[in-house]
């Protein structure tokens, strides 16, 4: 099969949406053409895989596919943006119908939930890789960004963090998924949910937003750096995955010395949470109580914003480094 077969038989089937923003033209010509609707902005983002630094090599290729796609709306998500549109430069090693068959797959299960089209990309031969661009919507002024924390806002993380931790280290070392808590930290790891629906829902709220890519105390401190403000945050307040709380599994991990503190410490760094991380002042409390309830999503209220640069342990009063995140250099 050459290029333009592939594309045609693989990836057209992903340029029709299910409604949402229409693109005034798709896959096909040498460029896509979409209409930025006035009193809208376009937020822009991208994100690239890598076989063996993202995923492990003999990943499903339904949840690179999935993945790929979850972790850029992930991006859109935090701030505030509806998605429209994505391109896909893929990377393939070799053209197998069967890879390409679960990889669109695993990519158009995500796209059932949310209207967002393919309008073009690239594809080419070589190591494993791909690239997605994401492109979304928000009102003119309004995103969400990192750099409006204010000195006694409330810190809050949506969600559950640590389960794609977790995971990772399941996955990893090849341990039997033997109890549900298990299955939900793999199933994080390989299908993370993109806070979409609340990201939007915070524009208004939140003074400032990120998404927990790299882990909750880097990306956090990513906030407090483009804000130029410090934070006391309690770790112990942050609701983490069950499976950290079984004791034969974190043995089976090697890490029977660990105290609960190291345990809440390293879901705290792991990355790939793809959970919301926000400030909102104090009188926003009720209204992201409701919306906690309205969505049937944990939004946890985890610490405060200072003056004084720097993060905090609320408890303990001793400082906690935010460069425990993963990077890659
Ligand atoms: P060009 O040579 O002009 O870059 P290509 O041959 O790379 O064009 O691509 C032809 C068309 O197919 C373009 O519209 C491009 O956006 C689309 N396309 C190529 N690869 C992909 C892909 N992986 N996913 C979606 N669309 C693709
Ligand atoms: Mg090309």
């Amino acid at each position: 099969m050459d290029e333009f077969a592939l594309i045609n038989a693989y990836f057209r089937s992903l340029s029709q949406r299910l409604g949402g923003a229409p693109s005034d033209l798709g896959i096909g010509d040498d460029c896509a053409l979409v209409s930025v609707p006035p009193g809208k902005q376009l937020a822009v983002t991208t994100d690239t895989l890598i076989e063996g630094v993202h995923f492990p090599r003999d990943t499903d290729p339904a949840d690179i596919g999935y993945k790929a796609l979850a972790v850029n709306l992930s991006d859109l998500a935090a701030m505030g943006a509806a998605p429209a549109w994505f391109t896909l430069c893929l990377t393939l090693p070799v053209c197998s119908s069967e890879w390409l068959e679960r990889f669109c797959q695993g990519m158009g299960e995500l796209m059932q939930q949310r209207p967002v089209a393919l309008i073009g990309g690239d594809t080419t031969r070589g190591a494993l890789s791909l690239s997605i661009q994401a492109m979304g919507l928000v009102d003119q002024g309004r995103a969400l960004l990192r750099s409006g924390a204010r000195p006694h806002d409330d810190i809050y993380v949506s969600g559950v963090i640590g389960e794609a931790g977790i995971g990772l280290q399941i996955v990893q070392q090849q341990l039997p998924v033997t109890d549900q808590a298990m299955q939900v930290a793999v199933q994080h790891l390989n299908r993370p949910q993109p806070r979409i629906v609340l990201g939007q829902a915070l524009v208004g709220l939140a003074t400032a937003c990120i998404d927990v890519s790299d882990g909750l105390l880097a990306d956090l401190g990513h906030i407090l750096e483009r804000s130029g403000v410090g934070a006391r945050i309690d770790p112990e307040r942050v609701p983490v995955a069950v499976a950290l709380h079984n004791d034969v599994l974190l043995k089976q991990l090697g890490w029977q010395d660990g105290s609960r503190s190291a345990v809440q410490l390293f879901a705290l760094s792991a990355g790939d949470d793809y959970e919301l991380c926000f400030t909102a002042p104090p009188s926003q409390r009720g209204a992201i109580d409701q919306l906690a309830q309205r969505l049937d999503i944990p939004l946890t209220r985890i610490g405060v914003i200072t003056e004084t640069p720097g993060l905090l342990n609320v408890a303990s009063g001793e400082a906690i480094s935010t460069r425990r995140g993963y990077t890659h250099f």
